[in-house]
């Protein structure tokens, strides 16, 4: 080939990849992982209408239509969906308030079989679906026997409680044989949302500070610190917990809680070894679930670093290719975005198979 010719033919095959270069986006080098996907079990739908019809707290049924078929989808109808929306891997959360409203037994009984049947779901499509062991606190002792037999034996990625159980929280000593076994297995913890406990519940009501909107935050917020303010970090220094919605607005608080703990504490000193706001920075990491927001976003990342944010959706109740689009908007590095969308979530729930 004549020099000439050469260039031309060099020019004409730049021109054809710049061509292509404007008629798809740049190929994507991670992986996106959402980190607090719900799913529930047909037998949870009926258990959920037994206790309706008795008089109990209002909860989903196989009357929640649309809700109800995406959150009992853990196969084929959730990966299209997934595909059509961008999403590579859904880490599953038995929906709130999972078994924590059932009597003992039952709620025993329940986890082990929505346990059962998340595995055999991940088994099915172990590069697009991961999922964390439920657990009934009624029975801490079995909850710690679920705990082990999910991740030794299940292979899941972690631990769910849906916050507080019969309106007690799991700073009480007798649920700390759960974080225990925990730590001794580096499984996270995720505590995810549900409608307060009593007390907060009476004056948490409608549609602006009720629920999701205000006071599930509030819930799991409460929760969060009262597990730092019993000490559980220094008896557990290498328990991992894990919080939706952008850390449910503690790091919005951390300056104002150390600066009253540090003066709270002046004449009476804490039993505490540390701030509060290390125990966050160093035990907690935090998920985006239904929080299509900028702001938080980038505080939460200022507060706790890019290691310890992670992407998540809340499908089926949020709109999934909505909180795609968002969070790919969002002005992150593409190293960060490899952290946030992919790698924290394989560290920290020890996925290998995607
Ligand atoms: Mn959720």
């Amino acid at each position: 080939m004549k020099r000439r010719e050469f260039i031309g033919a060099a020019a004409i095959g730049a021109l054809a990849a710049s061509a292509a270069a404007q008629a798809q986006p740049p190929r994507r080098t991670y992986k996106r992982i959402a980190t607090e996907e719900g799913f529930l079990i047909p037998e949870v739908l009926d258990e959920n209408e037994r206790i309706m019809r008795a008089g109990g707290p209002q909860l989903m049924t196989r009357g929640a239509g649309v809700m109800a078929q995406n959150s009992i989808d853990i196969g084929a109808g959730r990966i299209a969906k997934m595909d059509a929306d961008g999403v590579d891997m859904q880490l599953l959360l038995l929906s709130s308030p999972g078994v924590q409203v059932y009597d003992r037994d039952k709620a025993v009984a329940l986890a082990k079989l929505a346990n059962d049947r998340v595995a055999a779901a991940v088994k099915a499509y172990p590069t697009r679906l991961a999922a964390l062991t439920t657990i009934a606190p009624q029975d801490p002792i079995e909850a710690v026997k679920e705990l082990e037999r999910g991740v030794r034996t299940l292979g899941l990625n972690g631990v769910l409680v849906n916050s507080h159980t019969n309106n007690e929280y799991l700073d009480l000593p007798k649920f700390w044989p759960i974080f225990e076994a925990a730590e001794a297995l580096d499984a996270p913890i995720y505590i995810h949302p549900r409608d307060p406990a009593a007390g907060m519940a009476q004056i948490m009501t409608g549609p602006v500070l009720g629920g999701p909107a205000f006071a599930y935050g509030v819930e799991v917020a409460v929760h969060a610190l009262k597990l730092i303010d019993a000490g559980l970090f220094d008896r557990f220094p290498k328990l991992k917990i894990v919080i939706g919605h952008m850390g449910e607005s503690i790091p919005f608080w951390l300056q104002r809680i150390d600066n009253r703990f540090l003066w709270s504490t002046r004449t009476a000193p804490s039993k505490l070894k540390r701030l509060p706001s290390e125990y966050f920075k160093a035990n907690f990491w935090v998920t985006t679930s239904g929080m299509n927001y900028k702001a938080p976003l980038m505080m939460t990342i200022e507060q706790l670093g890019i290691d310890r944010v992670l992407y998540a959706i809340d499908y089926p109740f949020e709109n999934q290719g909505e909180a795609v689009k968002f969070a790919e908007a969002m002005p992150l590095t593409p190293a960060q975005k490899m952290k946030f969308f992919q790698t924290n979530a394989q560290s920290l729930f020890k996925i290998k198979t995607i």
